[in-house]
């Protein structure tokens, strides 16, 4: 599942700082998102990366305090970790991680899109708060929580990460 679907490997690079992702002690994070098309009702990958916890920090960095504070509280306020600590710990089966939206609880049979996220260093997957699944409509309200500061930032790496059938999405770190 957190294979790349374009190499049909592992994912070995940071799409933003090229370092090698499978070297010792490099935490990475793997995002891909999915679309069903309504043509041929079948999901179809629309984006997939990989980028080192290095990166992502610089990227988190460069935020403005306002779209830190409200992604923060955002997902504070939406998911309830302590239940999700309890119905996942000690769960390995990547699938039962990403079965319900994180932040809506809907199902990922029944939506339309979605992005999936693990972190990870060599070869193994990371259980802590990732993986996670979060549907589509849910990432267009994170999207409506940055500045246009953080916006403006954000539009650089997207030419970088987002295929341009995007439309206005912008990666977002957390
Ligand atoms: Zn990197």
């Amino acid at each position: 599942m957190f294979y790349s679907e374009k190499s049909s490997d592992k994912f070995k690079e940071c799409k933003i700082c090229t370092e090698n992702l499978l070297q010792d002690g490099i935490n990475y994070v793997i995002e891909k998102a999915y679309e069903k098309n309504i043509l041929s009702g079948k999901t179809e990958l629309i984006y997939e990366y990989a980028i080192c916890y290095d990166c992502i920090e610089q990227v988190i960095k460069s935020y403005s305090k306002k779209s830190i504070t409200n992604i923060n509280n955002f997902f504070i306020n939406s998911i309830d970790l302590e239940r999700r600590n309890y119905d996942l710990s000690g769960n390995e089966n990547v699938e039962d991680w990403i079965s319900t939206c994180v932040i809506s609880g809907k199902k990922i049979e029944n939506l339309d899109n979605y992005q999936i996220s693990a972190m990870c260093v060599g070869e193994n997957i990371i259980f802590s708060h990732f993986p996670m699944m979060i549907s589509g409509d849910v990432m267009e309200e994170v999207q409506e929580l940055i500045s246009e500061e953080t916006r403006n930032i954000m539009d650089g790496l997207k030419e970088l990460l987002l295929p341009p059938t995007v439309g206005n999405r912008v990666p977002i770190f957390m």
